[in-house]
C-alpha cells in the first residue's frame, strides 16, 4: 500500500512539475513580450516627439523667413503705388522701394515688373536694365489669375544669381478696379534652408525636407542620393497622406527605396509648404532591437534551463517510479515460481472480501497441495522438486483467463487461487481443469513419476458479520478431505456442509 501511495504521489509531483513549468514559461514569455512591445512603443513615441519638435522649429523658421519676404513685397507694392515716387531722387526712390528687402535673408533680388513684364525696378541696381521677364512663371501666374495670395514658385536655376538654385515669392499688383498692373517678385537662394537644415542633428538615415503642397520638393538635407527624390510627389501615397492629415506622424514604406520610415510632418502655417522629418525605422528601433535580441536570448536560455531542469527532474521521478514498481513487484512475487507470494495473497483476499461484501457477488477460494511431494523430493532431489513446483505454477497460470483472478504460492508445495465474482460451480470447474492439467503434465524425465494435486474449494456470498478466516478455513477443510478421500481430487466445501 505504501508503495502504491508513493507511486501516486510521484505521478502527482510529475504533473505538478510539468504544470508549474508550463505556467512559468507562459508567464515569462508574456511578461517579456509585454515589456518589449511597450519599449517598442516608447522608442517610437520618443522619436515622434523629437521629430515633431524639429518640424515645428523648422516650420516656424520657414514661416518667419517667408513672412519677411512677404512684408518686403507688400512694402515694395505699396511704395510703387505712391504718386510722389517719381519726384524723389533715384537713390532715395531705390531706398524707399527696397528698404525692407535688405532685411530678408539669402536675398536673390527683388523685382518690380509692369503689366507687360518689363523690369521697372531691381533691388540690385538703382538703374534697372531694360529687360522683360514676362516668361517668368510667377508673372504668368499672376497675370492669368487674379488671386491676391502670395505665390511661391518651383525651384529654378536663377539667371539673375549666376545659376544658383532659387525660389521666388511674388504678389500681384492690382489697380483699384482689380486690373493687372504688374508683379512684385523676390528671389531667395535655396541654400538658406539647406544651411538651416544642416544645423539639425538627425539619425544616420534621416532627412528633413521642405515640400510645396503641389508636390514639388523644394529642398532636402542631406541631399537625396536618388534622382527620383526631385520628381513631383503629388501622386506619391505618402505625400497624399501629408495633404490629407495636415500634421502628424505615421510609419510607411518609402516609395523611393522601399524602406520602412517614420514620417513626421506639418504644414507651415497657411503657406503652401510642408516640412517633413523622415527617420528610418531601422534607426528609430536600433537600440530597442539590440535590447530585444539580448532579452530574447536571455529569455530563451531561461526557458531552456527551466525545461532542462523539468526534464531532468521528470526523468529522475520516472526512474524512481520504475524502481519502486520493480520493488513492489519483488515484494509481492514468489521468487521461485513467479506467482504472487503469501503477502500479496493476503492483501488480495482482504481486498476481494471487502469488494464482495459491497457488491454482494460470490467470492471463491481454491486451496491445493501437491500429493506426496516429500516423497518426490526424497526420490528425485530438491532441485527436481523446485523444477516441478515451477511447472505446476506455470500450469496454474495457463488455466486462468480472467485478469481479476489471482494465483499465489501459499507456502511449500501449497497453492491458492482467488476467484472474484465466481460461484461454487465455476470455482469447482476451474479447480478440476487445473487438477487435470497438472495430472497431464509430462514428467521431467521418463523415469519421473507424474504429479497430482488435491484441492479444496470454498465459495462465500459474503454477508454482514462473515469473517474471511471462515472462507480460508473451509477451503482448507475441503483440501484436508480431498487428501483423505485418496488425493488427486477436488472437494467443494459445499459438499461437506
Ligand atoms: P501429502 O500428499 O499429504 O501432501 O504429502 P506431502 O509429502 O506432499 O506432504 P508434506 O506436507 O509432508 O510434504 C511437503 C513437502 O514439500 C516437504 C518438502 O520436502 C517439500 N517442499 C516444500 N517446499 C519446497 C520447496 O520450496 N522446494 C522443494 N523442492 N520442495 C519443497
Ligand atoms: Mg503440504
Ligand atoms: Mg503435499
Amino acid at each position: 500500500m505504501a508503495i502504491k501511495h508513493i507511486l501516486r504521489s510521484n505521478v502527482l509531483t510529475l504533473r505538478l512539475l510539468i504544470g508549474a513549468t508550463s505556467v512559468s514559461i507562459i508567464a515569462i514569455l508574456s511578461i517579456v513580450s509585454f515589456l518589449l512591445v511597450r519599449e517598442h512603443r516608447t522608442a517610437e513615441l520618443a522619436a515622434i516627439r523629437t521629430s515633431l519638435n524639429i518640424v515645428q522649429l523648422v516650420g516656424r523658421d520657414v514661416q518667419n523667413t517667408v513672412n519677411l519676404y512677404d512684408s518686403a513685397l507688400n512694402a515694395l507694392i505699396d511704395v510703387s503705388k505712391r504718386s510722389d515716387l517719381n519726384s524723389v531722387s533715384l537713390p532715395l526712390k531705390h531706398m524707399l522701394l527696397f528698404d525692407k528687402a535688405e532685411q530678408t535673408p539669402a536675398n536673390g533680388g527683388f523685382y518690380l515688373l509692369n503689366a507687360q513684364g518689363d523690369l521697372v525696378a531691381d533691388s540690385r541696381t538703382e538703374v534697372s536694365p531694360k529687360e522683360n521677364f514676362s516668361h517668368w512663371p510667377s508673372f504668368v501666374e499672376h497675370r492669368d489669375s487674379n488671386s491676391p495670395n502670395l505665390f511661391i514658385s518651383h525651384p529654378f536655376d536663377s539667371a539673375e544669381n549666376d545659376g544658383i538654385c532659387c525660389i521666388s515669392f511674388s504678389r500681384r499688383i492690382s489697380g483699384p478696379d482689380g486690373r493687372f498692373l504688374g508683379v512684385a517678385v523676390a528671389q531667395m537662394k535655396l541654400d538658406y534652408f539647406k544651411t538651416l537644415f544642416q544645423r539639425l542633428d538627425l539619425e544616420p538615415h534621416g532627412f528633413i525636407r521642405l515640400i510645396s503642397t503641389d508636390g514639388t520638393p523644394l529642398t532636402q538635407h542631406p541631399e537625396p542620393a536618388s534622382a527620383d527624390a526631385h520628381t513631383n510627389l503629388s501622386n506619391n501615397p505618402v505625400f497624399v497622406r501629408f495633404l490629407q492629415e495636415h500634421r502628424g506622424s505615421f510609419i510607411a514604406l518609402s516609395s523611393i527605396d522601399g524602406d520602412e520610415r517614420l514620417y513626421n510632418f506639418s504644414e507651415v502655417g497657411d503657406l503652401p509648404l510642408i516640412v517633413v522629418v523622415s527617420l528610418a525605422t531601422e534607426d528609430v528601433f536600433s537600440a530597442w532591437r539590440r535590447n530585444a535580441i539580448l532579452v530574447g536570448i536571455g529569455t530563451l536560455l531561461l526557458c531552456s534551463a527551466l525545461l532542462t531542469l523539468t526534464w531532468l527532474l521528470g526523468r529522475e521521478l520516472h526512474l524512481r517510479q520504475r524502481a519502486e514498481r520493480q520493488l513492489e513487484a519483488l515484494a509481492t512475487t514468489d521468487p521461485l515460481t513467479g506467482l504472487a507470494n503469501r503477502r500479496k495473497l493476503d492483501q488480495t483476499l482482504e481486498q476481494e472480501w471487502r469488494r464482495a461484501q459491497r457488491s454482494g457477488k460470490p467470492l471463491s477460494l481454491i486451496m491445493f497441495d501437491i500429493d506426496h511431494f516429500k516423497n518426490f523430493n526424497d526420490t528425485y532431489g530438491h532441485q527436481d522438486g523446485d523444477e516441478a513446483l515451477k511447472r505446476v505454477a506455470r500450469t496454474i497460470q495457463q488455466c486462468m483467463h480472467r485478469s481479476t483472478d489471482l494465483a499465489a504460492r501459499y507456502g511449500g508445495e501449497e497453492f491458492a487461487v482467488v476467484l472474484s465474482d465466481t460461484d461454487a460451480s465455476g470455482a469447482y470447474n476451474l479447480a478440476q481443469s487445473i487438477r487435470q492439467a497438472v495430472e497431464q503434465l509430462e514428467p521431467l524425465t521418463p523415469s519421473h513419476r507424474r504429479l497430482t494435486t488435491s484441492m479444496g474449494v470454498s465459495t462465500r456470498q459474503v454477508k454482514p458479520g462473515d469473517q474471511l478466516a471462515g472462507l480460508i478455513n473451509s477451503a482448507d477443510q475441503a483440501l484436508y478431505q480431498a487428501k483423505k478421500a485418496g488425493r488427486n481430487c477436488v472437494i467443494s466445501a459445499a459438499e461437506l456442509s
